[in-house]
């Protein structure tokens, strides 16, 4: 609302915020046809386990847009996630990832990597969240102990009997999660004992300045203690160079994913580095 000549109102007519808004607004209706089309690439960032395996990967949705080029998850999610297409958006990447688990227990590829994909508060809160979840690994036919739903924090918030129900419910169809940006959010520690987690990710901000920042070397370290305690596996997103990858090693951090191992790649890409870092590691 105007109230006098605040700074708001100035605002408002700023010509710049006028162009973030109307880029917005046209963004959000070529997401719609998009979505409609699934015209998404679905990229795959590989975790690797302390032996050097790739035990898992990361579903990350890039959009490649006919004039803009390829756009980050980073500025078309929060859209989505403000219109509601999260949603149908997100139906379509957990279809994808169950049709790539079963294509690869038909081929009997790959049988031990996990698929992660990224969850959103809209997402998990829709009122046929499980159904829709167990429906497409039946679709499928995948086995739902290959996929694992990363899920932040700031979903907890708002409605955290609603997400333990779901949660625990598709925990017993062997369903896995994952704590994503683990220490970023508002975190309660009182969260970690209710829900049914298999995993904790430590958040790219408390990896990129080890092993010199004190501070993070700290909150890293425990990290992977209350994992530990917990009986949970740690895995650290954001992994860039041999230090950091050996300073966490060094604290019993099990799982690592980042540059240093391998980018957010499309599929084909991701089966061939597999294959290739496969042997080697059978080798070795
Ligand atoms: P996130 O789940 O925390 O994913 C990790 C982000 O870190 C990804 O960014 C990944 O490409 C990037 N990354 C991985 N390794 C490194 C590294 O070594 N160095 C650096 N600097 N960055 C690294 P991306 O792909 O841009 O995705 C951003 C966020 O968008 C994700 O953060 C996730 O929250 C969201 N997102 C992506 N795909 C989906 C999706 O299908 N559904 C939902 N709801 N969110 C998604
Ligand atoms: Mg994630
Ligand atoms: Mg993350
Ligand atoms: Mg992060």
């Amino acid at each position: 609302e105007a109230k006098g000549a605040g700074g708001n109102v100035i605002r408002f007519f700023d010509p710049e915020m006028q162009r973030v808004v109307r880029e917005e607004v046209s963004l959000d209706a070529d997401l719609r046809t998009a979505v409609d089309r699934g015209e998404f690439e679905f990229h795959l960032q590989p975790q690797i386990n302390r032996f050097g395996t790739v035990v898992g990967a990361e579903v990350l949705l890039r959009w490649p847009h006919p004039v803009r080029g390829l756009v980050s998850p980073g500025v078309f999610i929060p859209i989505a996630e403000k219109s509601g297409l999260i949603v149908p958006l997100g139906n379509w990447v957990l279809d994808c990832a169950a049709k790539v688990l079963s294509n690869w227990a038909a081929k009997e590829l790959f049988s031990d990597i996990n698929l992660s994909i990224n969850v959103s508060a809209n997402q998990l809160h829709s009122e046929d969240f499980v159904e829709t979840v167990l429906g497409a690994i039946e679709r499928h036919g995948a086995r739902p102990r290959r996929l694992k739903l990363e899920i932040t924090e700031s979903l907890l918030v708002n409605n955290l009997d609603d997400a333990i129900r779901k949660m625990t419910a598709l925990q017993q169809h062997e369903i896995l999660f994952s704590l994503d940006d683990f220490g970023t959010g508002y975190s309660s520690l009182s969260y970690l004992k209710q829900l049914p987690l298999d995993q904790l990710k430590i958040d790219r901000s408390f990896v990129s300045d080890l092993p010199q920042n004190k501070n993070d070397a700290a909150i890293a370290e425990m990290i992977v203690a209350l994992g530990r305690t917990l009986g949970l596996h740690v895995i650290a997103e954001g992994v860039e160079t041999e230090e950091q990858k050996g300073f966490l090693e060094g604290i019993g951090c099990d799982q690592f994913q980042g540059y240093l191992f391998g980018v957010p790649m499309p599929l084909d890409q991701f089966e061939e580095f597999v294959s290739a870092l496969g042997s080697v590691s059978h080798m070795a």
